[in-house]
């Protein structure tokens, strides 16, 4: 068999047909459209026969046609955004979804997706509304803004607002804070989609005012400031405060107005992160909260709405109100608008944040970012009980170590958080082929760290005992099965 000449091995392949006619592909068939399932047979085949043809199968196995039109078959099926655990110890992890909804936002987003609701719709005038208003009260009250907007993320945000105040001007922008972001953002590259002019100042390591008051010129419509998120300088380094921009457009709109100039400099800031508490657990590595980039001078803010602020994915403006209600006239207002369940799941966090302890409480982000390590350590030290009262120490031993979590999100990266995790060296199987196991074959996967063989659980990132339980059932079968 094995030295077959191609053209015999083609011959065995089976027809279409008969492959759909097999019991078990004809009942895993049924749940999917029939000219789908064609089509997977087809690709399957034919993938073979080129496979066949340049000689690296020689022979048919009917077995494994099936087995990998099946498999076609349940990926369409199986979702593949799901659930996961996430014990890396980054809180706010953009490939993991970032933010974890409070409950009490969970629950506003099925309250509006299981009915109509007043998305559009004003009940004091019995008359069509508008969406805007949802949060911009909201929004006024936590940062002291005089209006608000939020749009699908932070980087439409700043999308927007270049577009519609520098489109065709020029913003000036320190070289220190030209900074990539997770994900392809890129300052630059967001200036060029506006048809904003960039005008750079300044060096990497610093910047001055004077070189913002040399770059001025009657074409500059922005004093941009970008908050430089997951990249820090140290040494020797220097900024230039936003009061300080601030007493700049000051003086330059005053000389405008004095030689009869229409346009106004305004300071806008892209923060990023969007703190708007202080967490007494961010210690030295304060994150400027939105609230002192307003009251130092800024005419907008805007930040991401899953950082930390622990929300959904939104991108929110604040700031003086005829610049907002310019915003909300823009087109791309339209074109980057929040739908309702974002809408209800934001505002179901920003209320939260009436009552500072509550949101510290209710908002897993905020939450996991302000426990007291010694809560983590108790955590951990729960996990580890259960781990070792269910396997058996022939198969791994367990301790725990002291670990330290990350904010992540571009919020805080020189702040150590103190944290815990489980840690499990394999005496059977190893920490490689579990981590493969925990990721590719369970439901829920689970996502942990490999640290020289060993892996390692941090418990701050776990969301309660549901999620411990699940944790235990995975290893539990990783030894059943291996
Ligand atoms: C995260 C971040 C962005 C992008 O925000 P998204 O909400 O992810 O679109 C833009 N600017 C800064 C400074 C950031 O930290």
């Amino acid at each position: 068999m094995s030295d077959a000449k191609p053209q015999d091995i083609l011959r065995l392949l089976p027809q279409i047909d008969e492959v759909l006619r097999i019991p078990l592909v004809e009942q895993i068939a049924k749940t999917i459209p029939r000219d789908v399932a064609v089509g997977y047979v087809r690709d399957v085949i034919g993938n073979l026969r080129t496979e066949i043809l340049d000689g690296t199968v020689k022979q048919v196995e009917i077995d494994q046609i099936v087995s990998m039109v099946c498999l076609h078959i349940l990926t369409l099926q199986k979702p593949s955004l799901r659930r996961v655990i996430n014990t890396s110890g980054v809180i706010i992890h953009t490939n993991l979804g970032r933010s974890v909804l409070a409950p009490e936002a969970v629950e506003a987003v099925i309250q509006v997706a299981t009915g109509y609701s007043t998305l559009e719709y004003d009940m004091q005038n019995m008359a069509r509304g508008s969406r805007h208003d949802h949060c911009e009260k909201l929004l006024c009250t936590l940062t002291k803004a005089e209006a608000a907007i939020a749009v699908n993320n932070n980087a439409a945000a700043v999308m927007m607002v270049l577009s519609e105040f520098a489109a065709d001007h020029e913003a000036i922008v320190s070289r220190g804070e030209l900074v990539e972001i997770g994900g392809s953002f890129r300052v630059p590259d967001i200036m060029e989609q506006s048809h904003a002019t960039m005008v750079e100042v300044g060096t990497t390591n610093k910047t001055h005012l004077s070189d913002y008051e040399k770059a001025l010129s009657n074409n500059t419509a922005m004093l941009l400031k970008v908050h430089p998120s997951n990249y820090r300088m140290i040494g020797f380094t220097e900024s230039v405060e936003i009061r300080d921009l601030r007493q700049l457009a000051e003086h330059e709109n005053e000389r405008r107005s004095q030689q009869g100039i229409q346009s106004e400099v305004l300071v806008y800031e892209d923060q990023g992160s969007g703190a708007l508490i202080k967490l007494d657990c961010f210690g030295e590595y304060h994150e400027p909260t939105v609230n002192e980039s307003l009251e130092q001078g800024c005419d907008l803010v805007s930040f991401s709405g899953d950082k930390l602020l622990g929300g959904p994915q939104a991108g929110i403006i604040v700031g003086k109100k005829c610049y907002i209600d310019r915003l909300k006239k823009n087109p791309l207002a339209r074109a980057l608008r929040l739908d309702k369940m974002t809408l209800a799941a934001l505002t179901a966090t920003l209320r939260l944040y009436l009552v500072e302890n509550e949101a510290l409480e209710k908002i897993p982000t905020l939450r996991m970012l302000s426990a007291p390590a010694s809560a983590i350590e108790k955590d951990a030290g729960d996990l580890l009980d259960r781990l070792k009262s269910s396997i058996d120490e022939k198969d791994a031993c367990f301790t725990i170590v002291n670990e330290i979590a990350r904010a992540g999100g571009g919020a805080l990266p020189m702040c150590d958080i103190e944290s815990y995790a489980v840690c499990v060296e394999f005496k059977r199987g190893s920490a490689q082929k579990c981590e493969e196991y925990l990721v590719m074959e369970r439901e829920t996967p689970i996502i942990a760290r490999i640290k020289q063989e060993k892996m390692l659980f941090d418990v701050r990132t776990i969301q309660g005992p549901p999620e411990i339980d699940e944790i235990v059932r995975a290893l539990n079968d990783y030894f059943t099965l291996s």
